[in-house]
């Protein structure tokens, strides 16, 4: 699951270790011990956490592809090839970001990562600046200003309020959640990463957000009117390859590529920051786990009426970047896709619903409550405020129209984003009954005629 605050080859000889199961005639049952080699493989010390672009996440990617393959799933980008390159371009900075305010014979000068985090600043700005401790009150006058916005609480619909209404900047407290990935953002690239080959989903920011410490904030709030400079020069892109990895059971009815069952997750995570691996067990080790169970037990069975694809997508944490690209470069027509349902965050189990999974957009489609009917331990996202149904993969594919939601359980554990999701802070067996409970449900999906539909004015 990609941040709130986005808005964010090894040789060739790679011994691939492949979960030990042997196929079964009997009545397809979750395999624990390949979910847990998956799991093992994928956020285990040697991927090295499958940082977006790596050499660990293409190695990731192969051994995905190869895991396809043994599941007698064929590849989906022609013969022989599940692997999808994607090229990225991601600004950098040639220095660290800066702003500087002068006000009288007061200078005062902050740094990023130190005394402010700026998302995704421009290269320069300089504006006069606007003190408000209420962003209801603000008047005409913020137009063009960088408005010093001294909420007495973290005020994210304040701060859109004013950027919409022409501020050039918000300076802002941190809200707890940025201040506990403080590392992370202020180390992110100054600008969202283009996706080569695919027109920029959405429009550029509007203006900048700065976060404040609480000292900045303290030093900002006595100042009076003055001038603000922030200066974030940029050095050349950096160039990244991605890898997309997606796999197809075709249907054995005459139409079944046109009501295609499309079954994803991602498969990077953060990778190593500051020398401290972030493995991603659960965020989203988890997901693609499932999808491998999922294309395992497909693999084995007789084959369904509906053509199933299982995709895994490269650089998710990094905007859904492999997806972006996917709904340009789809190996299908889009509107052969029936539903895409993206597997995020299933190993921990949520304590505000235990033993069960949320569904993301459940209330704008037919399709979660006619999983729940099949016996899927599904409901509604229990977190609106958090908007997850648009901080996925899924969401790429429901701008192209698709039904494409996301499952999860906890979608806000305490290890959310921390060094702390790794094997050990996932539960294995929580694991193995939630994507049992969607079996049955998926396979009736891929058996029925039922044609999942957009609820009246619920298609984003
Ligand atoms: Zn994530």
């Amino acid at each position: 699951m990609k941040s709130s605050v986005f808005f964010a080859a090894v040789g060739a000889a790679v011994l691939l270790l492949i979960a030990p199961c042997a196929p079964s005639a009997a009545k397809p049952v979750v395999c624990a011990e390949c979910v847990k080699a998956n799991m093992q493989r994928l956020a285990g010390d040697e991927l090295h956490g499958r940082g977006c672009g790596s050499e660990d996440e293409h190695a990731a990617a192969r051994f995905l592809g190869e895991a396809l393959r043994q599941s007698k799933i064929s590849p989906a980008f022609g013969d022989g090839v599940y692997l999808q390159a994607v090229q990225l371009q991601t600004p950098t900075a040639a220095a660290v970001p800066k702003l500087e305010i002068v006000s009288g014979n007061t200078h005062l000068s902050f740094l990023q990562g130190q005394d402010i985090v700026a998302i995704q600043p421009p290269e320069t700005l300089r504006a006069a600046t606007l003190y408000l401790t209420d962003a209801k009150s603000a008047t005409e006058a913020i137009k063009g200003k960088v408005v010093i916005y001294d909420s007495a609480f973290f005020d994210q619909p304040g701060i859109q309020a004013l950027l919409g209404a022409g501020a050039l900047a918000v300076i802002s407290p941190l809200s707890d959640q940025n201040a506990q990935h403080w590392n992370e953002l202020s180390t992110r690239s100054p600008g969202r990463t283009r996706v080569v080959g695919v027109e920029s989903p959405e429009p550029a920011p509007i203006g900048a957000t700065i976060y404040a410490m609480p000292q900045t904030m303290a030093a900002l709030r006595h100042i009076g009117q003055g001038e603000a400079q922030l200066t974030a020069p940029r050095g050349e892109p950096r160039a990244r390859t991605t890898y997309n990895v997606m796999g197809v059971l075709h249907g054995k009815a005459s139409d079944a590529d046109h009501h295609a069952l499309l079954l994803t997750a991602h498969y990077d995570h953060l990778g190593v920051r500051n020398s401290v691996t972030f493995h991603g067990a659960n965020d989203d080790a988890s997901g693609t786990a499932a999808v491998l169970e999922f294309a395992r037990i497909l693999g084995q069975s007789a084959r369904h009426r509906r053509t199933v694809y299982f995709g895994l997508f490269g650089c998710e944490e990094e905007g859904e970047l492999g997806a972006q690209y996917i709904q340009a470069h789809a190996p299908m027509a889009i509107s052969d896709l029936m539903a895409n349902l993206e597997f995020e965050m299933i190993g921990v189990d949520d304590p505000k619903r235990p033993g069960a999974l949320m569904l993301t957009g459940w209330e704008r489609t037919n399709l979660g409550p006619a999983l729940q009917a099949q016996g899927a331990r599904l409901g509604p996202d229990l977190y609106p405020q958090q908007h997850f149904f648009r901080r996925s993969d899924n969401y790429q594919l429901a701008r192209r129209g698709v039904i494409a939601q996301t499952v999860s359980a906890w979608p806000l554990p305490p290890t959310y984003h921390a060094a702390s999701d790794d094997l050990a802070h996932v539960d294995l067996a929580f694991m193995n009954s939630v994507i049992t409970s969607m079996v049955k449900p998926v396979t009736w999906l891929l058996d029925s005629d039922f044609q999942p539909q957009w609820l009246p004015g619920q298609k984003p």
